[in-house]
């Protein structure tokens, strides 16, 4: 089948905007209950003539801070089952926060690559500060930003080199 790249990482650090920004979309999906929205969870991408499928774990499950340690425990053995290549999504701005860390370290034994993308990195100044999610990704690392479409072509060719 077409290899999935899924996306992890700890809530509000941009994995949905993460997948609508690579995939072009801009529209939630409306669920079938009036009022509400929900985010698109995987999503087919070709690039460069080449296919994958995108995933948002975070789409799975209520993210609430009450479930927060069972949704990422879920997340993580979605990517262990399914996963070509994992994103493990950070946010450049805030820096690394411990979760972050226990997240990394539940990956770090898999043999499927982990590239590390630091989000919100809307100014090439918090490019500067990456040096523990430098750490964090092993070398794997690629800040960018989905609000001001900074380095799509860089992630996207970094997620094509580990597929
Ligand atoms: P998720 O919980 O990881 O899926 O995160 P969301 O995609 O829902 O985004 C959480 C918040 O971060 C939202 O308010 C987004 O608008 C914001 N956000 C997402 N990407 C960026 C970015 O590149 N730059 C900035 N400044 N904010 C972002
Ligand atoms: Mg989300």
């Amino acid at each position: 089948g077409v290899p999935r790249v899924v996306i992890v990482g700890r809530p509000n650090v941009g994995k949905s905007s993460l997948l609508n920004w690579l995939a072009g979309l801009r529209i939630a999906i409306v669920e079938d209950q009036p009022g509400v929205t929900r985010d698109r969870v995987d999503y087919l991408m070709e690039y460069e003539g080449r296919f994958f499928e995108l995933v948002d774990t975070g789409g799975i499950g209520i993210e609430d801070v009450d479930r927060l340690t069972q949704h990422i425990e879920d997340q993580i053995q979605l990517a262990i089952d399914s996963a070509s290549v994992i994103l493990l999504v950070v946010d450049a701005r805030e820096g690394l926060v411990p979760l972050d860390e226990e997240v990394g370290r539940r990956l770090r034994n898999l043999d499927v690559p982990v590239l590390c993308v630091a989000n919100k990195a809307d100014d090439p100044k918090f490019d500067q500060q990456a040096s523990e999610f430098y750490r964090l990704g092993r070398g794997n690392f690629v800040p960018v930003s989905s609000k001001q479409n900074r380095n799509r072509s860089v992630l996207l060719n970094s997620i094509l080199e580990r597929l």
